[in-house]
């Protein structure tokens, strides 16, 4: 196994190493995400409709996280451009899709942001923007939490942890101070406190190879620490399951960590979680306008299954009863109490 393959810099090639890693010789040993299913007499995954567009714009970010899926940074320069900016409008204006999920990267630092921010919200759909909250104190961005308020933009921001130590170590030195600054405007902006209207969402992911605690549980301890120590609110936690996919994949095999994580995802499987798991609800659009059940997918250049996989095509009857792609990176939604986009899947 050549480790360099799986390094930044992501090409299509580096996309299929990752995706033959997850279903080879390592992991021979391990059942595939369709036979699990097939063993728990569950059908294979198909979509039930499209509740959210989630669009990722592009890798470009201020940060380098040691754990990002996306293999995002601030030499990147994969950028969504106006052109396929419209023809997301477009689709959000034809089709009754209610929301649009914005993510990168660091969305905001895409030039075509504010137009997809203003035009989703004269379309009178729900918003939500991926942020990381560093940007949001960055140079050239200081007015970008009064904009995202203007627009009721629902704000969903990592912070891995209320400990700045743990913070820093999965996100880099100064995120977490410069996160509880970003935390703090948005407070004061009215994010996070109740009545005002406008959704503060924070995101724990585990620093290392384990399984995230209790959604609910974490929740109570994130609102009593960030409170007392740093006068900070919010509305919900979301706990997210790292999935083995570019650099946290990366940092699994550097570490001889890749097998036994994956044996945990296995033997964690939920057939409970499976009926939830976001791709059945969303769909995934890359920067290029090419169109995937999730944004893991997308990374791992696993394309829906339809014919028509463009954003310019997008077709809801046929997309919404579509089979989805899956791999053994499915086992890291469906593990313990399940994991997605909108936090844990049971609670
Ligand atoms: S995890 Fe988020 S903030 Fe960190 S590098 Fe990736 S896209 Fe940027
Ligand atoms: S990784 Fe998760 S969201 Fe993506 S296809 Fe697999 S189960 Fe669905």
């Amino acid at each position: 196994m050549q480790l360099s393959l799986v390094r930044r810099q992501s090409t299509l090639a580096h996309a299929q190493t990752q995706h033959e890693i997850l279903q080879g010789d390592l992991v021979a040993n391990l059942p595939h995400f369709d036979e699990a299913l097939q063993q728990h007499h569950l059908p294979l995954l198909h979509a039930a409709g499209i509740d959210v567009l989630q669009i990722n714009v592009g890798k470009l970010c201020n940060q380098t996280c040691t754990h990002c899926h996306v293999d995002a940074g601030p030499d990147r320069r994969e950028s969504m451009s106006r052109e396929i900016a419209e023809a997301i409008i477009s689709a959000l204006t034809r089709l009754e899709i209610p929301t649009l999920d914005i993510t990168g990267g660091a969305p905001e630092m895409n030039p075509n942001f504010r137009y997809l921010v203003e035009q989703a919200h004269a379309l009178e759909r729900r918003i939500i923007d991926r942020c990381n909250l560093t940007i949001l104190v960055a140079n050239g961005y200081r007015d970008l939490p009064q904009f995202l308020a203007d627009h009721g933009v629902e704000v969903v921001a990592s912070l891995p942890c209320y400990l700045e130590d743990n913070c820093d170590r999965q996100r880099g030195d100064g995120v977490f101070r410069r996160s509880v600054e970003a935390l703090r405007l948005l407070n004061e902006l009215g994010y996070g406190q109740a009545d005002s209207g406008l959704r503060l969402t924070l995101v724990y992911n585990p620093v290392g190879p384990s399984l995230p605690p209790s959604q609910a549980e974490l929740e109570v301890a994130y609102r009593r620490e960030l409170k007392s120590r740093y006068d900070i609110v919010f509305n919900q936690l979301h706990t997210i399951t790292n999935l083995p996919i570019s650099r946290f994949l990366d940092d699994l095999l550097q570490t001889g960590k890749y097998e036994t994580y994956m044996r945990k995802l296995v033997d964690s499987f939920n057939p409970q979680t499976v009926p939830h798991v976001m791709c059945r609800t969303t769909l995934s659009v890359d920067w290029l306008g090419n169109l995937y059940d999730c944004d893991f997918n997308q990374m791992l250049e696993l394309p829906v299954t339809t014919k028509r996989r463009r954003i310019e095509d997008l077709d809801c009857d046929t997309i919404a009863q579509r089979t989805i792609a899956t791999g053994r990176h499915c086992f890291g939604c469906t593990a313990g109490n399940g994991s997605s986009c909108q936090g844990a899947i049971l609670s």
